[in-house]
């Protein structure tokens, strides 16, 4: 006989770890499954190539097709993304909670999301976090003269240590946590159980469950689903959003040094339209950034050089093709509106960093070179076709979106299947929109919140 739990959570990124954490508060028979390997946050050098080999999805080389190409990153590590990523927390915006609240028919702030707030807050360890650093003093500085709003974001941090969900959840919880389990698919049984095969050091293995959480994030979590209905060999989840973004890099003439971590400074001027912020900027990635543009030669000068990003906010949807026996197709076009929004998106940001000292900045698209003025920037940005920018995302979410009609692969507003008794979406696949700030927060506060229901409604006091 197979092995039986009776609850099963397929991944371990911040919206599994929400459920983990809550079923072991009530010490609930659960165990977590996740593809890939274990690491403490000291073990590994963040942004590095070896980071990059091991805590990301195909060593970080993933792209959706579509009328652009956008490279996408996804955490692959005990702890999902909250591994790898900059750790900057938001709460859903005001304004989402009251349009959240109707389109699925809840009342969030009823159901308990200030309590959820609370707990995710205090757990995560959200603190202030007031130091700039060279590359954030510039975008304030640009602000400060334009009049526009620049905020400091909050990071979940300890100690000078990322709060991730290894960090505050799974060192502690190994018991609990099997590494090294890929789910492949589910199928009900005759008990009203579901067998879940997965693959374990090369073999199949199967284990039952009476509540299956599907949290193995936005493109995953709809492939376990395809790969368990019959007759869908191609099958398609529609319904995948992101956060497009544009970078550009600034060479302010003299050294900024201090650049090891993403700077927690926003550009909110603009949102929820658009974002303007700071990218990692390490000697790899300026290298990166500058080969990728033919300048290589120009990394000489490597410490007065910034990377800065244009973040736009959309509902537009893409496309999650099922192939047999690897990984999907993701298919993903922008719209023509979306793209007018990231070209005023990037002439205000060229626009700070000018006003912040830049003394020539260049945008990542092809055939673009250094600007030394703004003017002559915005002129450039006008003319530039979309297919010639190189966009990116680290924002991904939506595929399941909670109440959307997807028929066979529809979730309501809770999280549970329609097609499916006892099965649930618990990570960011089941945004209803763009959250339209850095996810992982509005994410983990939406979970908590689902999850306290799954629980209310078995009678457990929460
Ligand atoms: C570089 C980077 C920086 C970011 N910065 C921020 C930030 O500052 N603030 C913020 O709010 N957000 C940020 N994000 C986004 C944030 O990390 C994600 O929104 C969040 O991690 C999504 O969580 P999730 O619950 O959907 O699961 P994910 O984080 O996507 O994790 C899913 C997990 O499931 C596992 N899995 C997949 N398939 C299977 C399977 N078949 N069987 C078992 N396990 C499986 C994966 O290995 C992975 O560990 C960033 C992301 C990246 C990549």
């Amino acid at each position: 006989m197979n092995e039986f739990v009776e609850h099963l959570i397929v991944g371990s990124g911040p919206g599994a770890t929400v459920y983990a954490k809550n079923f072991s508060n009530l010490k609930l028979d659960y165990l977590v499954f996740e593809k890939s390997r274990f690491y403490l946050q000291a073990d590994i050098v963040p942004y590095s190539d070896v980071d990059l080999k091991l805590r990301y999805k195909n060593q970080g080389v993933t792209a959706s097709v579509g009328n652009v190409i956008i490279n996408y990153a996804e955490g692959s590590s005990v702890g999902g993304g909250s591994e790898v990523n900059s750790g900057l927390y938001h709460r859903i915006p005001k304004i989402l909670v009251e349009y959240w609240s109707k389109l699925l028919g809840r009342d969030l702030v009823e159901e308990g999301l200030n309590e959820s707030e609370k707990f995710i807050e205090t757990w995560l360890n959200v603190t202030p976090v007031d130091e700039l650093n060279k590359l954030a003093e510039r975008l304030v500085i640009g602000s400060r003269r334009l009049g526009w709003d620049c905020i400091s974001v909050p990071r979940w941090i300890k100690g000078g240590v990322k709060q991730s969900m290894v960090e505050i959840f799974y060192r502690d919880n190994l018991a609990n946590l099997r590494f090294g389990c890929d789910v492949v698919n589910f199928k009900k049984t005759k008990e009203d159980l579901f067998l879940v095969s997965y693959m374990h050091e090369g073999q199949l293995k199967y284990i039952r469950c009476k509540y299956l959480f599907l949290g193995a994030g936005s493109i995953s979590s709809p492939m376990i689903l395809q790969n368990s209905y019959r007759g869908r060999l191609f099958s398609k989840v529609d319904g995948l959003m992101m956060h497009p973004s544009v970078k550009i890099i600034a060479d302010f003439g003299e050294s900024i040094l201090e650049r090891e971590e993403v700077p927690n400074v926003q550009v909110k001027e603009f949102s929820p339209e658009f974002s303007l912020g700071c990218s990692i900027s390490t000697e790899p990635y300026v290298g990166l950034f500058l080969s990728s543009m033919g300048k290589l030669n120009d990394l000489d000068y490597f410490d007065r050089m910034g990377i800065y990003y244009a973040m736009i906010s959309t509902n537009t949807m893409g496309s999650i093709i099922r192939l047999p026996y690897t990984d999907p197709i993701v298919r993903y076009d922008l719209s023509e509106d979306d793209f007018g929004v990231m070209r005023r998106a990037l002439i205000k940001l060229g626009m700070v960093l000018f006003e912040g000292g830049a003394k020539r900045i260049m945008l990542g698209a092809k055939g673009t070179d250094w600007h030394e003025s703004f003017e002559e920037f915005e002129s450039n940005v006008s003319k530039l076709r979309m297919s010639s920018c190189d966009f990116m995302t680290i924002h991904l979410f939506g595929s399941l979106g909670l109440s959307r009609d997807s028929g066979d692969f529809g979730f309501n507003a809770f999280g549970e299947s329609r097609a499916f008794s006892n099965l649930y979406v618990c990570d960011s696949s089941m945004l209803p929109t763009s959250p339209t700030v850095n996810p992982q927060g509005p994410l983990m506060v939406l979970a908590d919140l689902n999850c306290k229901f799954f629980l209310r409604n078995r009678n457990y006091v929460v």
